[in-house]
């Protein structure tokens, strides 16, 4: 096989390695970012169970002071009861202080209602507190895991370049263009074998010449319907497919 076959074979390899990487890289930033946020919302459930409890229970003081405040009335109206002399005045007030009564009941119950809303939402936190911590751990163990990864793989990538640049540097300057002028158009596979006939390409059925010519190895040979690069090595078939 030619020399500089042999070479750019060798740069397609590193190349089809390098471009793995990359593409493992790539996946990196949204799976890092599925774990931030599944524990960003598990954290966010806890806040919304946290707050539900909070607000309850300002709900819950707001009518303990009411009915405190009821129970001061009550107390107004029972010593102005005690100081008149009227006995309109002192129906009309213990009708007040009846009502005050009712209003203190009805108060307490609702109380109790929120009461056992708080013990419910508590309850609520508790879990969310649980579910929070776990999936912070889980993020913080696959966020370490997924960065020692993404070292490895920027290792692996810069050594993986810095080779690249000392065998495109040995490669003859006209073969190299046309071998990265491939790549980019074509992507990773541009240095291609002839097997029973056909161009490892793009399939094109070649003349029993021009694998001959390929097989003489004498100049760079490209398939006349891709422009890939192509190569013959004596494994490989001289037989026409059909
Ligand atoms: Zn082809």
């Amino acid at each position: 096989m030619q020399h500089i076959i042999e070479k750019l074979l060798i740069l397609q390899d590193r190349d089809r390695r390098i471009s793995r990487i990359r593409e493992q890289l790539a996946r990196i930033e949204p799976e890092r970012q599925l774990f931030q946020s599944r524990a960003a919302s598990a954290q966010a459930g806890l806040d919304n169970a946290k707050l539900k409890v909070k607000q309850t229970e300002t709900d819950r003081k707001k009518l303990e002071l009411e009915a405190e405040s009821k129970k001061q009335q009550i107390e107004k109206y029972a010593l102005q009861q005690f100081q008149t002399k009227k006995n309109e005045e002192y129906r009309a007030l213990a009708h007040e202080i009846e009502t005050c009564k009712e209003e203190i009941t009805r108060l307490e119950d609702k109380q109790l209602e929120l009461m056992e809303q708080i013990e419910a939402f508590q309850k609520q936190a508790a879990g969310a507190t649980r579910e929070a911590e776990e999936s912070r751990k889980v993020a913080e163990s696959k966020l370490k895991d997924i960065a020692a990864g993404e070292q490895n793989l920027r290792a692996e990538l810069s050594g993986l370049e810095s080779n690249r640049d000392q065998l495109t540097a040995a490669i003859e300057e006209r073969a190299l263009r046309q071998y990265e002028r491939l790549l980019r158009n074509k992507g990773d596979n541009v240095v291609v074998g002839i097997q029973h006939g056909v161009c490892g390409g793009c399939h094109m059925k070649f003349p029993v010449q021009l694998m001959v010519s390929c097989q003489a190895a004498k100049e760079m040979i490209t398939c006349p319907n891709c422009g890939r690069i192509l190569y013959y090595t004596s494994d490989m078939d001289l037989a026409v497919a059909d």
